[in-house]
């Protein structure tokens, strides 16, 4: 058997320490996961259970790299984000047998047309346009859970041009990696090259073209991000 024309190549992401690449297979993302990002966003964190939304997997790119500044959007968002990168296949998982899913993690951005989400949000309709465009999830290298150990704690952080714009803590996720995956996989098959877009916290803002943002996760290297020029 072979293809109607050549297969596009698999999307993928670097390992640290490795030439070989992680293969992705989808990006789940949860909306809203730090207390003080829901509120920022007009929402209370308090009354809401946790929602998923998804991009391609060809969204993702290796950082550092620099993403042009997209189309149809004047408002383009960082969110820093911990992504957590699955090793294995799970259905309906309990929440204390999830570690065993976990590869490794990585740092990204959930950039985000945040005025194409907001008309999305006012009509009821999918989030794609806002989120799910060409290059919005770059990502660092993926570094294996036997270097990092879980992780449950640590600062998260955002510098846009050298300037602190974005800090949390992992330990404050309202929805912690286990509940997350545990619920994912009581609503589909969770499969090895997933990966899970863990929510970011606050001081979310606008970027335009020529910024370079710069985020981590303690335990994790730091990655850069450049803005292009529009595409
Ligand atoms: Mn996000």
């Amino acid at each position: 058997m072979g293809y109607v024309f050549p297969a596009p190549p698999h999307p993928s992401l670097a390992v640290k320490g490795s030439t070989d690449r992680f293969p992705v297979r989808r990006i789940f993302c949860v909306g809203r996961n730090y207390a003080a990002h829901a509120r920022e966003m007009g929402k209370d964190p308090d009354r809401e259970p946790p929602f998923f939304f998804t991009k391609p997997a060809d969204a993702v790119a290796d950082a550092p790299c620099t993403v042009p500044y997209p189309p149809e959007t004047s408002n383009l968002h960082y969110e820093i984000e911990l992504i957590v990168a699955l090793g294995k296949d799970a259905f309906k998982v309990a929440e204390a047998d999830t570690s065993q899913l976990i590869w490794g993690y990585a740092v990204g951005l959930d950039l985000t047309r945040r005025d194409l989400q907001q008309v999305a949000k006012d009509m009821g309709r999918p989030w794609d346009w806002g989120k799910a465009f060409d290059l919005s999830a770059p990502c660092g290298p993926v570094v294996p859970v036997a270097e990092t150990g879980e992780i449950t704690s640590g600062e998260i952080w955002l510098d846009v041009n050298g300037e602190r714009r974005q800090t949390g803590d992992i330990a404050d996720l309202i929805w912690s990696v286990p509940e997350m995956l545990s619920m994912i996989s009581h609503s589909m098959h969770l499969r090895a090259g997933d990966l899970i877009m863990t929510g970011t916290p606050a001081g979310v803002g606008a970027v335009r073209s020529g910024d370079v943002l710069t985020g981590s996760v303690d335990g994790l290297d730091p990655i850069e991000v450049t803005i292009g020029n529009t595409e």
